[in-house]
């Protein structure tokens, strides 16, 4: 299980991030947001995840395979807005 965060407050809307991981989209604010749905879509493999939304922060949790994906994404963020981390635990 893995958790990425993306700052709103630092996204400067680059979309640097898109093209390493499509889950990551553009909401209505011309910043980051996630959705594992959206087009075009992610591998099969990825999950649907629970994604929450607040002013400053938008906080995904998934359980597939595609953390390196997510981790390709915040390395290309020039703001450093998206934080990925490994929660541990087979046991979800
Ligand atoms: S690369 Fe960083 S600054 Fe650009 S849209 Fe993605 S999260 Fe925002």
């Amino acid at each position: 299980m893995y958790r990425v965060t993306i700052d709103r407050e630092a996204c400067d809307g680059v979309f640097a991030c898109l093209t390493r991981d499509p889950r990551f989209v553009e909401d209505d604010d011309g910043v980051a947001t996630l959705d594992p749905t959206a087009d075009p879509v992610p591998p099969a493999d990825a999950d649907g995840g629970t994604v929450r939304t607040d002013s400053e922060t938008v906080v995904g949790t998934f359980e597939d395979s595609l953390v390196d994906d997510a981790r390709q994404a915040a390395e290309a963020c020039p703001f450093d807005a998206i934080t990925v981390e490994e929660l541990g635990g087979e046991n979800a």
